[in-house]
């Protein structure tokens, strides 16, 4: 079940009902969530007479989420209040504990609030990790819409980064691998609506991030169709994922992704500079530097991808490292 729009947190005792879901829910957010929608969540839920237990997270390791678990003894139910980490919690411990799972984004910077899949720090490493899909996503857009506007453009780059994965899937596909045309097609053309719509998204109002959180929410069923992260995630997120495990400070997952789908759309032959404008429009980094990262970082990124998830063909597989330096150059992601 989804619900989107102003002001549908208060909704969300009507969703817990309309799902039939046991009295007693816990509720995941971090310091910063909680005082966005987390307080407010608690007070309408215990109106309604729902106990609600709280757990603020810091942080999203095996060490919280086994505090997490400690946490959900007795409840029926999980809701994550928050961008990532307590979503990531409180689906994987969903996950882990069989109890259904409520995704209450309070910004729109990634996919992960709508997917199967949570991003956990293991050993040192983000690692990403089978978990629950939510059983439903309240997405209050007057929330996402306050939240810093680098996570919205940060979403954007998520989701435009859609096109490149499909075109990696199809190489994989042309090798053998399991393809669902019907799943490529939903997340190509989310990527599509929101190119089509960037003036409207870049402007950061309601409608704009109503779109964004369509999109973000229309990537995760695409993901749930081909029943893997395929339809969206590519060789762009190779290179984020790299990113992550080697750079010092990373930049956000969406940002990095974004990037990195400038570069492998040329490889592809396609219109890389959609991409990048469209990037820019929302203003989310188009080149290494506002990225934060050095020529050398980025092109070593690029040209390692491979080494990330080898078993995920991508076109950073396919190319030389020449060829793929000569695209950086030419998008203008190093100079
Ligand atoms: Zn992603």
């Amino acid at each position: 079940m989804v619900v989107t729009g102003p002001g549908v947190i208060e909704q969300l005792p009507a969703v817990i009902a309309e799902l039939d879901l046991p009295e007693r829910g816990l509720l995941v957010c971090d310091a910063v969530t909680r005082k966005v929608a987390g307080d407010r969540v608690l007070a309408y839920l215990e109106e309604t007479g729902h106990p609600v237990a709280v757990i603020e997270i810091d942080g999203a390791s095996m060490e919280e989420l086994a505090r997490v678990e400690a946490a959900a003894e007795g409840c029926g139910f999980l809701a994550g209040v928050g961008g990532g980490r307590p979503v990531d919690l409180a689906k994987q411990a969903g996950y882990h504990l069989d109890l259904p799972f409520i995704s209450v984004p309070t910004a729109a910077s990634h996919d992960g609030f709508a997917s199967a899949r949570a991003s956990i720090r293991a050993a040192g490493q983000k690692t990403s990790m089978e978990a629950r899909p939510p059983i439903a996503v309240v997405a209050d857009t007057t929330i996402i819409a306050s939240a810093p506007r680098r996570l919205l453009a940060a979403g954007i780059g998520d989701i435009v980064s859609n096109q490149t994965a499909v075109l990696d899937w199809q190489l994989g596909r042309d090798r053998g691998e399991e393809y669902s045309a019907y799943a490529a097609a939903l997340s190509e053309m989310t990527a599509r609506l929101v190119e089509e719509n960037s003036g409207l998204v870049a402007e950061g109002g309601e409608e704009g991030v109503r779109l964004v959180v369509k999109a973000l929410i229309s990537s995760g069923v695409a993901m749930s169709i081909a029943g893997s992260s395929r339809p969206a995630s590519g060789g762009e997120h190779k290179f984020s994922h790299w990113l992550d495990a080697n750079a010092s400070s990373p930049a956000l997952h969406g940002e990095q992704c974004g990037v990195g789908s400038i570069v492998t759309m040329q490889l592809h032959g396609g219109d890389w500079e959609r991409i990048r404008d469209t990037l820019a429009a929302a203003g989310a980094p188009i080149s290494a530097e506002q990225l934060g990262f050095g020529d050398d970082i980025v092109l070593q990124a690029l040209c390692e991808a491979k080494t990330i998830r080898p078993q995920r063909y991508t076109i950073l597989d396919r190319e030389s490292p020449e060829k793929i330096e000569q695209a950086a150059r030419e998008t203008g992601v190093v100079s």
